[in-house]
């Protein structure tokens, strides 16, 4: 037997798949299995009427993929965007396997979302959609099948929506269907900054790791939102430089470090939409918006977006350690080019999984009806991730590897272990 490779006109599910392949050879993955992990276990295309408030009415495309529950229930966001669609659900989905298996969290991965254009619709209309979405979703979810959470353009109001629906529908309380929810209707305190925290603990690991001196090493910062502001405040406490910060509005550097603590109060306290502009530090230069990306800094964090370094630009970049805070902000040739420069790169699904992990905790919790302290909730957080970032760091070395590779065969041979011992028994 041969495996039949798929492959998709979506480039995001195709490249999904490449990685999957490619990691699968290199470990000697079992054809079956490798068959197997390349396809989702379910997808589900719905339709979502909704009646507009003009009394008009327009029908959205919604979905959910769930792509494996070998390890658990499948879990993953909810996305409200114009390009959603099933293949780009279920490239998510795909990733998501991995990000669980990875962080050694009991999940398998999936993902679902709604094709439309949130900054169109009023609330009354988004609260509809979530609605009809979760009656849709309604026989495939649940704290032991699929749990979804918030992606982009969703969060705390359409978790509490998803989760009314259901717990109308079936008469009963059902909080850890979804997480992400706010603290007051069993979210979990210590969420918002989960991510962030993971990524610069991430970064500080690979310091210990490569013996360089954290104190005063240099770091910049693309995206200055959630995941950016937490990372950078965990650095400056470490005793790192963050010399370069950016967001929509340019970049903002520093040769000797910002005052992040002071940016971190422009963008939350002052600007009226939460961005960097006008903040000002004596020394500080304003540089243009890409500037960011090619500073001369041993630690480059992208936290903005997907795509941004491929090949036209990687040759730029200076940064001789890279830890991918976005999704997927490297492109695989761009990937390859830096790897022959000796960038070491941590990759998005071992870095940013700080997110699903303080979903796993939110979901304990819930199942518990007990609830943490935000200590507790950072110490097992900070624990899981630097056991991760080891996990993956001596995995690659043992291999000759890198880092990405390495977290692709670690992930992958968690399902498939889960796998061999379950049967292929649906
Ligand atoms: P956010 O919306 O809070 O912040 C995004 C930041 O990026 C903003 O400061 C925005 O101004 C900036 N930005 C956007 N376009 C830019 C550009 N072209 N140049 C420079 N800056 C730009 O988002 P977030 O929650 O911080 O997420 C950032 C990334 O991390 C995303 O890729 C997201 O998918 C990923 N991620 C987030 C989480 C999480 O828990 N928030 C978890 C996993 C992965």
């Amino acid at each position: 037997m041969t495996v039949v490779k798929r492959t998709s006109s979506n480039g995001f599910l195709a490249n999904s798949l490449n990685f999957f392949y490619s990691a699968a050879e290199e470990m000697g993955l079992e054809e079956g299995l490798t068959e197997i992990l390349s396809r989702s276990e379910r997808k589900l295309s719905m339709s979502i009427p909704v009646e507009m408030d003009d009394g008009t009415v327009r029908v959205f495309d919604g979905f959910r993929v769930q792509h494996s529950t070998a390890l658990g229930p499948s879990k993953g966001g909810v996305r409200f965007h114009p390009n959603v669609c099933l293949d780009e659900c279920e490239a998510l989905g795909m990733m998501m396997t991995w990000k669980c298996s990875l962080a050694g969290i009991p999940y398998g991965g999936g993902k679902g979302g709604v094709c439309c254009e949130p900054l169109e619709l009023s609330k009354k209309e988004k609260e509809k959609i979530c609605r009809t979405w979760a009656a849709r979703v309604e026989p495939l979810v649940g704290a032991w099948t699929d749990v979804p959470a918030p992606d982009v353009n969703t969060g705390g109001p359409e978790m509490v929506w998803f989760m009314d629906t259901i717990s109308k529908m079936r008469n009963r309380l059902e909080p850890a269907i979804f997480t992400g929810k706010p603290i007051p209707l069993w979210g979990s305190k210590g969420r918002t900054a989960a991510t962030g925290y993971g990524v610069a603990t991430c970064g500080l690991e690979l310091f210990k790791a490569l013996d360089k001196k954290v104190e005063g090493a240099s770091v910049s910062i693309q995206g200055f939102g959630n995941v950016g502001t937490y990372a950078a405040l965990t650095f400056i406490d470490a005793g790192c430089k963050v010399v370069g910060i950016s967001d929509i509005t340019g970049t903002y550097y520093h040769k000797d470090g910002l005052d992040i603590k002071k940016a971190v109060d422009h963008v939350q306290n002052v600007h009226p939409k939460h961005l960097l502009e006008g903040f000002v530090q004596d020394g500080m230069e304003k540089l243009e918006l890409n500037d960011v990306l090619y500073l001369d800094v041993d630690l480059f964090i992208p936290a903005a977006l997907e795509g941004v370094v491929t090949k036209d630009n990687a040759d730029k970049i200076k940064a001789k350690f890279i830890v991918e805070a976005a999704n997927g902000p490297i492109t695989s040739d761009g990937d390859a080019i830096l790897a022959s420069r000796g960038v070491v790169i941590v990759p998005d699904f071992l870095a940013n999984a700080g997110g699903v992990i303080g979903s796993y905790f939110e979901w304990a919790q819930d199942l518990g009806g007990y609830f943490w302290t935000e200590e507790e909730y950072n110490e097992r957080l900070i624990r899981i991730m630097k056991e991760n970032f080891q996990r993956v760091w001596t995995y690659g070395k043992e291999k000759g590897v890198p880092m990405r590779k390495a977290a692709f065969m670690v992930a992958i041979e968690r399902v498939a272990e889960a796998h061999r011992m379950r049967g292929i028994f649906l």
